[in-house]
């Protein structure tokens, strides 16, 4: 019984082999592989666009102009019909170099100002630790209800 409903959930998982996502990463190639990975576990996700700059989080959370990474993510969500938003922040990050507080404060940051250009795309924060292990530290709703404060 166990075995079967692992197995109909990894065939649920997989109904929509055309979903696709974008993935907002550090350049660092350390990185790649397990979120790539985690994503394909978690939601079935087969075809992810990356689109990286040194330490991405920090980018997005503290840069005026993010000009040219919005030109990007909207090239991934009008043309390429992705549905979802990874933004990640990692351990060991040469391109913002912050203690781990600070770096789910900028991905929190960071997903929350993307959803003002995409409210109605869902948009995950991952951090990934020290053994390249990504945790959801951010998890919009696919559909704000309600406002904040
Ligand atoms: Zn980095």
């Amino acid at each position: 019984m166990f075995f079967r409903i692992l197995e109909m959930h990894s065939v649920d998982k997989k109904k929509n082999p055309s979903a696709r996502a974008t993935c907002l990463n550090c350049m660092d190639g350390r990185v790649q592989l397990p979120v790539l990975n985690w994503i394909h576990e978690q939601y079935g996700i087969d075809c992810v666009d990356i689109i990286t700059e040194a330490g991405m989080d920090g980018v997005l959370a503290l840069q005026d102009n993010i000009d040219e990474i919005i030109r990007s993510i909207k090239i991934s969500i009008d043309i390429n019909k992705s549905e979802r938003i990874f933004i990640v922040g990692h351990y060991d990050c040469r391109g913002n170099s912050v203690d781990e507080k600070a770096h789910r404060e900028h991905i929190i940051k960071s997903a929350k100002r993307l959803r003002t250009h995409w409210p109605k795309i869902e948009v995950i924060g991952l951090w990934v630790d020290d053994q390249w292990r990504p945790d959801i530290c951010y998890k919009s709703l696919k559909l704000e209800l309600k406002t904040e404060g």
